[in-house]
């Protein structure tokens, strides 16, 4: 299942691109959106009614999210039949940017991260079409405690 969000929803893209899921984020355009979801046959997440309906004359799939609550809006996707299984970094997308991530070795972040943080981590990913990178630190494991909520 490949997602497109509207404007209100980046926190909710940034989640779901971390759980695997292919979400574009960043279309102003209802129109667009609509043209863009049929194109590539994506799901449109949104909440406005008004988009909604308009997706769904023109032959769209929506998924028509009720609450702002990022766990409340898991809850709704888990009842639509979106699965979340436990985050694994190497099936993540770019929360930035939806691109692939790969592990890479420590010798390719030399230099690209804080020494303290080189020092520190053996373990290392990057977005193929970003450049960021990710490693298992502080910020990650704030995910991870999120993660576990939203699953709950
Ligand atoms: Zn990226």
């Amino acid at each position: 299942m490949r997602f497109i969000a509207d404007m209100m929803l980046g926190r909710l893209a940034r989640w779901l691109r971390l759980y695997g899921y292919d979400t574009l984020y960043g279309v102003e355009e209802d129109d667009e959106i609509i043209r863009v979801a049929l194109e590539e046959d994506r799901v449109i997440l949104t909440r406005d009614c008004g988009l909604a309906e308009r997706a769904e004359k023109l032959g769209g799939r929506v998924i028509l999210l009720g609450s702002n609550d990022l766990e409340e809006q898991v809850g709704e996707l888990k009842r639509r039949g979106v699965t979340f299984r436990e985050l694994f970094p190497p099936s993540a997308r770019c929360p930035k940017c939806n691109g692939p991530i790969r592990r890479v070795s420590k010798d390719y972040v030399k230099g690209k991260v804080p020494e303290s943080v080189y020092e520190r981590y053996d373990e290392f990913y990057v977005c193929k079409n970003c450049g960021q990178i990710y490693w298992p630190g502080r910020q990650w494991r704030e995910m991870l405690k999120i993660d576990k909520r939203l699953r709950a």
